[in-house]
């Protein structure tokens, strides 16, 4: 069982226009995460990541990894650092030179710490010799660390200098193959963007560096956006052009600021060719391959889904990421609550919530303090539901305070024990069916 007196959890509290370490706060994710105890600056545009942000992540990175692998991803991974005479050779050291994180080996060697892999990738593609046409298509995935010398980062993990990325690389021997690929990710993104319940929007988007002839971008409605997105009304189609009537329907549109959380790209051979990744046709000379990439921002869209969805003064989490889903706040110590049935009840009771939602309970066995103020505690962190073991649990049977704050309206309800069980495991259930359907 976990304990929330043995949580390393630093908490501050953040007069109002102070400056913490450089860092400025300029949006509620930021803010939340960083008096809550989730995260903390080290420099500018870098974090910590906490404990309890940490589990979101990993949460976050397996429904990442379920909905790629069900396109047909194979994990891998490729090294942070990247020889630059390979970003030289397809012109993108020239191109986006000072957003690079570079350096130099002991031997005077020139690396980037990567933002991207495309050129690795080529670059792998043309060590392992030409594929075959019969070896096509393949999908190739990683989630790792990623570096961008921003000007000027901020809003915390909206804009860091180091940030979590899923990228993935289409490989194909031609362009149609690269669409039927790039049509089945599109497909991956919408199912994860579904089980987060997150509204994104899927809008077609210049490719800028990166090359190609197809691109989309994915774009979260929040308030710290720094891109402008027009969704229509009546049909949600949306766009980035500023527009005031919807393209597809005529009807008027509404100008949100918007985060971009994913991206989808065909590439092409912009990076086979001048690396010489090749592939034998059914007939005929070696030809460059057709490359397609995907990207999703993990940390930026673990910080986006929490601008979307909390107030200024509370954290909300899509219920499928949340660092626990269930929080249990016994009695202060002394209450007749506390005199009747003590720390074992509440022993008892996590238990047996345990059972069905394996280590994703947490304990609140801060006694000391009274049930208003944890309670308090625990809305702020967002926890999908949250058990009080209060003045009812002497009734008999015992039933327990239960507050869900998915619920449309905070409602409190006051549930027996096998009641509360029947709604944890039905919620449980519930993720369970997503996963098991999409894959
Ligand atoms: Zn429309």
């Amino acid at each position: 069982m976990r304990y929330l007196s043995r949580l390393f959890q630093p908490v501050i509290t953040i007069p109002k226009n102070a400056k913490i370490k450089n860092t400025e706060i300029t949006c509620k994710s930021q803010k939340l995460l960083l008096e809550c105890g989730l995260i903390r600056p080290t420099s500018a545009g870098l974090f910590t990541i906490l404990p309890l942000a940490r589990r979101a992540l990993d949460k976050l990175e397996i429904q990442i990894r379920s909905c790629i692998e069900a396109a047909g991803g194979q994990r891998m991974s490729v090294p942070s650092l990247t020889v630059a005479a390979l970003w030289e050779r397809t012109g993108r050291l020239q191109a986006i030179g000072p957003e690079l994180m570079k350096m130099e080996d002991r031997h005077g060697k020139k690396y980037l710490l990567a933002p991207t892999h495309e050129e690795a990738i080529a670059d792998l593609l043309a060590d392992v010799g030409p594929l075959s046409y019969k070896q096509l298509p393949l999908l190739l995935y990683q989630i790792s660390n990623k570096y961008r010398d921003e000007h000027r980062p901020k809003h915390g993990l909206l804009r860091s200098r180091e940030f979590s990325m899923l990228d993935a690389y289409g490989i194909h021997s031609s362009e149609d193959c690269a669409l039927t690929v790039y049509h089945t990710v599109t497909q991956a993104y919408a199912e994860l963007f579904r089980r987060l319940q997150l509204p994104v929007h899927r809008v077609a988007a210049p490719s800028g560096d990166m090359g190609g002839s197809v691109s989309h971008e994915w774009q979260l409605p929040a308030p710290a956006g720094e891109d402008q997105l027009s969704v229509c009304s009546r049909c949600e189609h949306a766009s980035l052009d500023p527009t005031d009537t919807c393209s597809q329907c005529g009807a008027d549109t509404e100008t949100r600021s918007s985060i971009e959380v994913g991206h989808t790209f065909v590439l092409g051979s912009k990076y086979s060719s001048p690396l010489s990744a090749l592939c034998t046709p059914p007939s005929g000379a070696p030809q460059p391959l057709i490359m397609s990439c995907y990207g999703i921002g993990v940390t930026r869209l673990l910080a986006a889904s929490l601008e979307a969805l909390s107030s200024d003064k509370s954290l909300r989490w899509p219920a499928a990421i949340a660092p626990y889903t269930v929080i249990i706040i016994g009695p202060k110590e002394g209450s007749k609550e506390w005199q009747s049935h003590g720390a074992d009840a509440i022993q008892r009771l996590s238990e047996r919530i345990a059972d069905t939602h394996d280590d994703d309970v947490i304990v609140d066995d801060r006694h000391h303090l009274t049930i208003g103020k944890r309670l308090m505690m625990a809305d702020r962190m967002g926890y999908p539901y949250i058990v009080v073991v209060g003045k009812a649990s002497l009734e008999r049977p015992p039933r327990y305070e239960v507050y869900c704050s998915s619920a449309a309206a905070a409602s409190v309800r006051l549930l027996t024990e096998d009641e509360l069980l029947g709604l944890l495991g039905a919620a449980g259930a519930e993720d369970h069916d997503e996963i098991k359907t999409s894959a």
